[in-house]
C-alpha cells in the first residue's frame, strides 16, 4: 500500500500541526506514515547556512522530536542533502503517494519547494501544503488602496479584523494526532543518516555548550514557557517589556522560529487564561501586537525578497559605511566600553538570545556610533541567535538603520548611557552580565570611565557619544541628498 510522507521543516511539533494531522489521517486510509526531516544546505539559499547557535538548537530539537515520535511507536527519519534528491529517491524506492508539509515563507525555500513539487509530481507523488506557522499568509492582506502594506499599524489592524471575521476556528489550535499509523519497513534511501551524522554540533563552537543552561528545547519546553509567561510575565508586559533587568518578556522567539509552538496556540491560551488583578488591559493587546511584528516581517520579506541583502529604501545605498574590523570585533566581543551595549552583547554570547531593548541599543550602536553596515550586524546575530530568523532579523536591522519600511527615523540615535539609566535603572542587568563591573554602584556603573580609578578589566569607550552622534548625522546627510536628488 502506498505510504504518506510528512516532511518536518520549521514546525518541529506534534500539536497544532495542520500538515502532520492531514498526513496522519491520509495514512490511516493508506499504507502508513513516514515522518522525515531533511537538513538541506540550500534550504535558505546560498547566503544563509544555519548559524552556530541555530545548529545547536536544531540538534536538541530533533532529539526531542525523535523521542516524542518513538513514544507513538514510530521513527523520525533523518536525511542530509538537497531535499529534491532525498525525496525523489524516497518516492522511487518506496511506494509514496502523497507528501504533506507546512508552507515556508523564505523566498529561496519557496523556490526550492516549487522544484521539489515538480520533481515529485513527475514521480506520481502529490504534494499538499498547509498554513502552519503564521496567523495569515504573507501577501494575502491588502490595504484600502488595494496595494500591499508598508506600514505596521494598518497591517496589524487589518490582520486582527481578518481573524475576527473568520470566527473562533481561526484561533482554535488543532489537536495532536491521537495515534500515528507508521509505514512498515522503510528501507534505506538517499541521504539517510542519524542526528549525529548531520554534523550540527560544531567543534569550534564550545560556547554553544552553555546554551543548554538557558533553554529547554522542544515542544514541552515551549508549553512550559507559555505557562510561566502567563503566570508571571504578562502582567505588566506593556510597560515592563523594555526592562532587561526584569523577566517580563516571553522568550518565545526560538520556539516560534523552530515551530515548537504556533502564534495561534499562544493567542488561544491568552484568550482562555483569566486575567489577574495585576494585569492592565494594555498588557495583552501590546503583547499580541508583538506577534504582529513577526507577521509583518514575513510580509516585508514576501514583498521584497532582497530584504536581508539590500536597503528597502535605495537612498540608503549612499550611506558612507566604514570598514572597521577592529571596532566590529570589539562590538561582537562586548568591548565597546559602554556597559549596556556590552552587557547586551554578552547576554547574546551566553544565552544565544538578547532582550529586544538591547537588540535595538546594540544594533543602533553598531550602525550609528561605529557607522558599520547593518549587514555586518545582521550576520553576527544570524550566527549567534538561537531564534535567528531571516525575516525578523533583516526587517529589524533595517528598522534600526532607518533603511527599512516603517523604520525608526534615521536621526533617532540611542544614547547608550541614558538608555541604561532608563531601562536598567539599578544597573542590575549590567552587573549580572559584566563581571568586571560587578562591584560598582549606581550611578557610577553607567559611566565607569568617569571614575578616578576605572575598573580593571573593562575598556574605555571605543568612541565618544557626542562626536559619534555628529558623525552619524553627517553620514545621513548623504542619504537625505540621495533621496531628494
Ligand atoms: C536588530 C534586531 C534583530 C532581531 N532579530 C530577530 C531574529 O532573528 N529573530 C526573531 O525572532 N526576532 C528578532 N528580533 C525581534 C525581537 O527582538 C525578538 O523577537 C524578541 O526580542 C524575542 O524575545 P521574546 O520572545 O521575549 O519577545 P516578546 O516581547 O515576548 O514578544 C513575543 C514574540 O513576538 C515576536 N516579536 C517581538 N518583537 C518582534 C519584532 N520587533 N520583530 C519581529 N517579531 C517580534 C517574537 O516572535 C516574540 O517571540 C530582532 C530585533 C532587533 C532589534
Amino acid at each position: 500500500m502506498p505510504a504518506t510522507v510528512f516532511w518536518f521543516r520549521n514546525d518541529l511539533r506534534l500539536a497544532d500541526n495542520p500538515g502532520l494531522l492531514a498526513a496522519s489521517q491520509d495514512a490511516e486510509r493508506g499504507g502508513g506514515l513516514i515522518l522525515l526531516y531533511i537538513l538541506d544546505p540550500q534550504e535558505l539559499g546560498d547566503d544563509w547556512p544555519l548559524g552556530g547557535a541555530a545548529q545547536w538548537w536544531l540538534a536538541q530539537a530533533l532529539d526531542d522530536l525523535a523521542r516524542r515520535v518513538r513514544s507513538f511507536g514510530g521513527q523520525l527519519h533523518i536525511a542530509k542533502g538537497p531535499a529534491e534528491d532525498v525525496l525523489t529517491d524516497l518516492a522511487q524506492r518506496h511506494s509514496v503517494v502523497r507528501l504533506h508539509c507546512n508552507r515556508s515563507y523564505v523566498p529561496a525555500t519557496c523556490a526550492r519547494d516549487a522544484s521539489v513539487k515538480r520533481a515529485l509530481a513527475a514521480n506520481g507523488v502529490e504534494v499538499i501544503t498547509h498554513q502552519g506557522n503564521v496567523l495569515v499568509e504573507p501577501g494575502s492582506l491588502r490595504s484600502r488602496s488595494g496595494g500591499p502594506f508598508k506600514v505596521f499599524t494598518p497591517f496589524w489592524k487589518t490582520l486582527v479584523a481578518e481573524l475576527e471575521s473568520c470566527g473562533q476556528a481561526a484561533l482554535t489550535p488543532l489537536p495532536e494526532p491521537g495515534r500515528l499509523r507508521f509505514a512498515k519497513q522503510v528501507g534505506a534511501f538517499r541521504g539517510q543518516c542519524d542526528i549525529r551524522q548531520l554534523g550540527l554540533v560544531d567543534e569550534r563552537a564550545r560556547w554553544s555548550e552553555k546554551l543548554g543552561n538557558h533553554w529547554q528545547v522542544g515542544e514541552e519546553g515551549a508549553q512550559d514557557r507559555l505557562d510561566s509567561f502567563l503566570q508571571a510575565g504578562i502582567a505588566g508586559y506593556a510597560d515592563l517589556r523594555n526592562r532587561p533587568d526584569l523577566a517580563h518578556v516571553s522568550r518565545f522567539s526560538p520556539y516560534l522560529r523552530w515551530g515548537h509552538i504556533t502564534p495561534r496556540q499562544i493567542w488561544n491560551r491568552l484568550d482562555q487564561a483569566p486575567s489577574s488583578a495585576a494585569e492592565s488591559p494594555r498588557d495583552r493587546a501590546v503583547f499580541l501586537s508583538e506577534l504582529g511584528w513577526r507577521e509583518f516581517s514575513y510580509e516585508l520579506l514576501h514583498q521584497f525578497p532582497e530584504l536581508p541583502r539590500a536597503n528597502w529604501r535605495p537612498a540608503f545605498d549612499a550611506y558612507p559605511w566604514q570598514e572597521n574590523t577592529s571596532a566590529l570585533r570589539a562590538w561582537q566581543e562586548a568591548r565597546t566600553g559602554y556597559p549596556l551595549v556590552d552587557a547586551g552583547m554578552r547576554q547574546l554570547w551566553q544565552e544565544g538570545w538578547m532582550h529586544n531593548r538591547l537588540r535595538m541599543v546594540t544594533a543602533s550602536f553598531l550602525i550609528k556610533h561605529l557607522q558599520i553596515d547593518w549587514r555586518a550586524g545582521q550576520a553576527w546575530f544570524w550566527d549567534t541567535l538561537v531564534d535567528a530568523d531571516l525575516a525578523s532579523n533583516a526587517a529589524s536591522w533595517q528598522w534600526v538603520a532607518g533603511s527599512g519600511a516603517d523604520a525608526a527615523p534615521y536621526f533617532r540615535i540611542f544614547n547608550p548611557i541614558t538608555q541604561a539609566k532608563k531601562f536598567d535603572p539599578e544597573g542590575r542587568f549590567i552587573r549580572r552580565n559584566l563581571p568586571a563591573l560587578r562591584e560598582l554602584g549606581t550611578p557610577e556603573i553607567f559611566e565607569p570611565w568617569s571614575l578616578k580609578t576605572p575598573p580593571k578589566g573593562y575598556p574605555p569607550p571605543l568612541v565618544e557619544h557626542g562626536a559619534a552622534r555628529q558623525r552619524a548625522l553627517a553620514g545621513y546627510e548623504a542619504v537625505r541628498q540621495a533621496s531628494e536628488g
